[in-house]
């Protein structure tokens, strides 16, 4: 079920994803056993907390209203947590209705405090609630992939991590998985005992993440995803969209999506050297003028991959081309 389902979506896709159907699971409004409020946690109105997923033991889906790439319109920031001890990774906005309903996570996951928050990476829709997480509890540690340190706000404080490192939660551990190439650096998070990652934007819940320059690395992209497949896991948690527990499938359509890209842009070329607009312009001939921009950095990381190779060659005086087939 949920496969090869975007017949209609994959011409938007490249831009960010395309809307899927948002398909609703195990909701904490539905719980037997509900823990009394604890009076500093606010009012939750019954749609915020309804938002609520629990997509494993101890793995909340809080979906965060963001300004980010259409068509989405949310960005899900996770809390996980272990015998007491808890962590939010990519709270991804910071106004009341968002620092309520993660705080209701907390609550739901018998977390005071949270340990700490973990950034799959630094967009700006990934870490817009930090300060206002911080304010509530200033000794919350930050951590943030390793090579985006530089683009994190020095009063965090924030700790690099890198592909290998585990964080202990209570008994539970869970490991960072190096994932780039959507971002210049990226960690996803697995948790080994429930077969979950948290992908962050490795993924997206239904459509394709966007992997542009100057950022953005096609080769890198590719071997996260395999990297990511090879731990088999069974739910795939993206910060985008509905959790996935096809997991493997998911992993299995964003290769097949981009690889499919690469190959309509060699055949493109096959018609002789063109410049990015052109490109552009032939392989996403419905795209509104306001997503060019993304669209043609798409083009042009995935250009840079087969430049690498060899496969494709910048014959033009600036970055617009033309290109040609080697
Ligand atoms: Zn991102």
């Amino acid at each position: 079920m949920g496969r090869h389902r975007r017949p209609g979506a994959d011409r938007r896709s490249h831009v960010g994803g395309a809307r899927g159907d948002a398909r609703r699971r195990d909701h904490l409004g539905r719980r037997p056993r509900r823990r009394a409020r604890r009076p500093h946690s606010p009012a939750v109105s019954g749609a915020t907390a309804d938002a609520l997923e629990r997509v494993a033991d101890g793995v909340l889906r809080v979906p965060l209203r963001t300004q980010t790439l259409p068509p989405f319109t949310h960005t899900n920031a996770f809390v996980l947590a272990s015998d007491g001890v808890g962590v939010v990774v990519d709270p991804g906005a910071g106004d009341a209705t968002a620092v309520a309903a993660l705080r209701a996570a907390l609550d739901a996951a018998d977390v005071t405090a949270p340990k700490g928050v973990l950034l799959t990476h630094t967009h700006p829709d990934h870490v817009g609630g930090v300060d206002a997480l911080r304010s509530l509890w200033p000794d919350l540690q930050v951590w943030a992939p390793a090579a985006e340190l530089g683009r994190c706000d020095s009063a965090w404080g924030a700790i690099g991590v890198r592909h290998g490192r585990r964080l202990t939660l209570g008994g539970a551990v869970l490991t960072l998985v190096g994932t780039p190439g959507h971002a210049l650096d990226h960690v996803a998070v697995w948790w080994s005992a429930h077969r979950v990652l948290l992908a962050g934007d490795l993924v997206a819940g239904a459509g394709s993440i966007w992997v542009g320059v100057p950022d953005g690395d096609v080769s890198a992209y590719l071997a996260s995803l395999e990297r990511a497949a090879a731990l088999d896991p069974v739910i795939v948690a993206p910060a985008h969209g509905p959790v996935r527990r096809d997991g493997a499938t998911v992993l299995h359509e964003a290769r097949r999506h981009r690889l499919a890209r690469e190959a309509s842009l060699l055949e493109a070329l096959q018609d002789g050297p063109a410049r990015i607009g052109a490109l552009r312009a032939r392989l996403y001939p419905d795209l509104p003028e306001a997503a060019f921009d993304l669209a043609e950095r798409t083009l042009l990381a995935h250009l840079a991959k087969l430049m690498r190779e060899l496969r494709v060659m910048h014959v033009g005086s600036d970055a617009d081309g033309p290109y040609a087939l080697a």
